[in-house]
């Protein structure tokens, strides 16, 4: 195994693109009807080979819709938590229509170990998803004990439901009134993207990635330290990005008998994935166009998974990175050296908190910055998360 560089702390399974609903611009194209999915045996045996990397902490049940696979879910959710694993679901809530329902399939997972439920809505969510629902979930994970629950806003210009409406719910309201209840609910806002680097959605102006706000641009914290299981058993991705089907270069063939480290080391040697994880898509992009100026970078892009499409699907960028990569290697391997130095003390850091079954703690380097559920508190968090 590799010894030097970030090390995976999370897994997520992407069991199927099966959803309840068929959102405008989903990351996965997903709706109802899909056939395609992990078995049971193929949802463990990946959860088994990521507990083999002493790193992992999480495992993040997503998709598509995760509920969709029913009693299958419980059983993931419970051979993670006896693997000493914490757990985390993320859903479009369309199971929880009344507070009663949301209990009663809550309660098994609660059993089965789940320790944190997310829950995504905004415009193009409730086409197909209540707001109802969304609080009927909030309000159930957290009565039946459930130690983390996260809302999440989708966000674009326009746009009727934001994360302040949301929390201005009367019945959220009543529910945030309880200390105990508001310490245990977020509700953060996320880019709603495209997913074609040459559409763009609607996003204030501040949000855009420009010459101004490149700077304040980061490293991507998800290649490398994510670990997904996608609906074909061979192929794994290497983040757990928005555009992660999109381009080849964060999905990579799990070939048979191959182990899970092995395929991980490989890919921690690939220059273009240390770039990202050092810099990120958007210093990338700016790179490019500092280079051929009729790359169209500026007031495109506001999550940094749109940008990546664009670092990838563009051709004049990927002719860029071609020809001129090999002028930001050492420059780039120099700051990955101090950051994996970082990133290893940061590990010896967490393992001092362990692994508690069905306990979830949050990790600072995954999802996004939480945005408390007091209105006058809401902002922009900048990055983004597998949709449900
Ligand atoms: S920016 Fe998004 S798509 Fe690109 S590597 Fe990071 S998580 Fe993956
Ligand atoms: S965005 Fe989420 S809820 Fe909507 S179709 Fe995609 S997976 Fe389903």
């Amino acid at each position: 195994m590799a010894q030097f560089g970030p090390s995976p702390h999370v897994a997520t399974i992407l069991a199927s693109y099966n959803c309840s609903a068929a959102c405008k611009h989903c990351c996965f194209d997903s709706r109802p009807g899909i056939k395609q999915r992990l078995s049971l045996e193929e949802i463990k045996k990946f959860i088994l080979s990521a507990s083999s990397f002493p790193s992992m902490r999480l495992i993040v049940f997503s998709g598509g819709e995760c509920f969709l696979l029913g009693r299958d879910l419980d059983r993931g959710v419970d051979y993670a938590r006896s693997l000493g694993l914490m757990t985390r679901c993320v859903s479009n809530a369309y199971w929880a229509s009344t507070l009663e329902k949301a209990k009663r399939r809550l309660n098994t997972l609660y059993d089965a170990g789940l320790g944190e439920l997310n829950v995504s809505t905004g415009d193009y969510h409730q086409s197909f998803v209540k707001e109802d629902n969304i609080i009927n979930a909030a309000e159930a994970a957290i009565s039946i004990g459930i130690s983390s629950m996260v809302i999440v806003v989708e966000l674009q210009k326009e746009r009727r439901v934001t994360a302040s409406t949301v929390s201005s719910n009367p019945r959220l309201v009543n529910l945030l009134a309880d200390e105990e209840f508001a310490k245990k609910l977020k509700i953060i806002e996320s880019p709603w993207m495209p997913n074609s680097h040459d559409e763009i959605i609607g996003q204030s102006p501040g949000l855009l990635l420009n010459r101004s706000t490149v700077m304040q641009r980061r490293g991507c914290d998800s290649i490398l330290t994510t670990l997904v299981a996608t609906p074909q058993p061979n192929k794994i991705g290497i983040c757990c990005g928005l555009s992660l089907e999109r381009f080849p270069e964060v999905n990579i063939d799990w070939k048979e008998g191959q182990s899970l480290q092995d395929l991980y080391d490989q890919c921690a040697q690939d220059f273009i994935k240390i770039w990202l994880y050092v810099d990120g898509p958007e210093r990338i992009l700016a790179w490019a166009g500092s280079i051929d100026s009729s790359i169209n970078w500026e007031k495109r892009y506001a999550h940094h998974c749109h940008a990546c499409l664009a670092v990838f699907n563009d051709s004049k960028t990927l002719t860029v990175i071609r020809e001129h990569y090999h002028e930001r290697v050492d420059d780039v391997l120099l700051r990955y050296a101090v950051m994996s130095r970082h990133s290893r003390d940061n590990l010896k850091r967490s393992r001092a908190i362990g692994r508690g079954p069905g306990v979830c703690v949050a990790l600072p380097a995954v999802g996004p910055v939480p945005v408390r559920a007091s209105p006058a508190k809401l902002s922009y968090t900048g990055e983004g998360r597998p949709r449900s």
